[in-house]
């Protein structure tokens, strides 16, 4: 293992300290979603207890500071995935919301009937379902790039899609199934290069990796705090300044607009013409302490330690007779990231999580949001997944293991 010292980082989640059915939580869910460090948790009470109130409104010293403290953590977000500054950020409840304002209000006005939008097989319901509506209310064609057998992007099948001239590809960055980690700046280049825009779906990389989306070339980047140790209900969209100003807002309503007559208003500027309402402040300021201490540790190290515990993990669950894992093979664990979805043969996959649930580890199982991948290009009802962080050891991954054979012991 590298200098990364897993035990101290553990002491910072109170969570960790918790049992489930009697035994030490292993927590292996974090693509669902991540844990809270104690600095996440004292940095959201510290703003109720001292400096909570609406921002934007008041001319008070409370309201200005509370103010203040949004936009620097956009500020601090915009540093963290090099934007260029805080008003290329828009703050909304998650990343599957950012994708839907990318779709509705730059889709609404730059695709139109007949053209094309391109996807990727390996998408999360987030990055499929918004561009289906936008395809529908436009009369638009939603295109597939293909997928290989080792569950990266066909490059070959991505090139003959560019060929119909998609107005926007939009792939994710990380597979939430298949752990693949894509290479964003290739395929960003790609699309630039035969006129299209490009939507990175980042939910499953910015937790886990430096991200930097001027130099992936990405118009726009959607991602979550919640699955980046910070508060649930809130995440980011990304866009380029003159994308975001070029753009109608989707939600209408108090703070974002600059004037309201009787029947019709004009827009404030990017990125608050976007937050319509009262927004999650204190999330904001959550996921302002989640940044601080992912940057603490360093992005470097958090990827290098999760690629060790994935490469131990693909070791262990390859020696398995009978278990399948979807995705990049073992020897390919450059290209992925630290979700590893399986089968075992005979085994149902809620039994294999029912299992885990019993010896006190967290997984999930199911189709992942992701029935296009799973249901119909894996042509698989559901797969078992584990997803790691920084808080995991290779003992959790030596307690799942050993629940595999339980559950083959019981259900084979
Ligand atoms: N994209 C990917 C790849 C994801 O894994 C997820 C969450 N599972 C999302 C988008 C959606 O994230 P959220 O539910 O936070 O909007």
């Amino acid at each position: 293992m590298t200098s990364f010292d897993v035990e101290k980082i553990r002491k910072d989640f109170p969570i960790l300290r918790t049992r489930m059915g009697g035994r030490p939580l292993a927590y292996l869910d974090n693509a669902a979603t991540s844990q809270k460090p104690t600095a996440v948790i004292d940095a959201v009470s510290e703003f109720y207890s001292r400096h909570y109130s609406n921002i934007h409104r008041g001319i008070y010293e409370l309201s200005e500071k509370a103010t203040e403290m949004y936009v620097h953590s956009k500020g601090t977000l915009a540093g963290f995935i090099n934007a260029g500054s805080y008003r290329e950020i828009v703050y909304l409840r998650n990343a599957t919301e950012a994708i839907n304002l990318a779709a509705m209000s730059w889709g609404g006005a730059n695709v139109g009937k007949g053209d094309h939008i391109l996807i990727s097989e390996m998408e999360h319901h987030s990055n499929i379902v918004p561009w289906q509506m936008l395809a529908k209310r436009k009369r638009a064609v939603l295109d597939y790039i293909s997928i290989d057998r080792d569950g990266l992007i066909d490059i070959g099948s991505y090139r003959e899609q560019l060929e119909k001239g998609p107005k926007i590809v939009a792939v994710t960055h990380v597979s939430n199934v298949l752990g693949t980690v894509n290479d964003v700046k290739r395929i960003a280049g790609m699309a630039h290069s035969s006129g299209a825009a490009v939507l990175i779906d980042g939910a499953q990389s910015a937790p886990h990796m430096r991200v930097d989306v001027r130099e992936c070339g990405a118009d726009f980047f959607a991602l979550s705090s919640h699955k980046m140790l910070g508060p649930s209900g809130i995440g980011a969209l990304y866009a380029r300044e003159e994308i975001l100003e070029s753009m109608e807002p989707i939600f209408g309503g108090g703070e974002m607009i600059k004037t309201v007559g009787r029947n019709s208003s004009t827009w404030d500027d990017p990125p608050w013409r976007f937050e319509a309402g009262t927004q999650n402040i204190e999330g904001a300021i959550g996921m302002e302490a989640a940044i601080g201490y992912l940057k603490t540790i360093g992005m470097g190290k958090v990827q290098a330690y999760e690629k060790e515990l994935t490469r131990y993990a693909m070791r262990r669950l390859s020696e398995i007779d009978g278990l399948s894992i979807a995705g990049p093979s073992r020897s390919m664990v450059n290209e992925r990231g630290g979700i590893i979805s399986f089968s075992l043969r005979g085994i149902h996959p809620h039994d294999v999580a029912q299992v885990f649930d019993s010896e006190g580890i967290a997984i999930r199982s199911g189709h992942h949001c992701a029935m296009p991948l799973v249901r119909g290009i894996l042509k698989e009802a559901a797969l078992s997944r584990i997803s790691m962080y920084i808080y995991n050891t290779t003992h959790e991954i030596d307690r799942a293991v050993d629940a595999i054979y339980k559950a083959k012991k019981l259900f084979s």
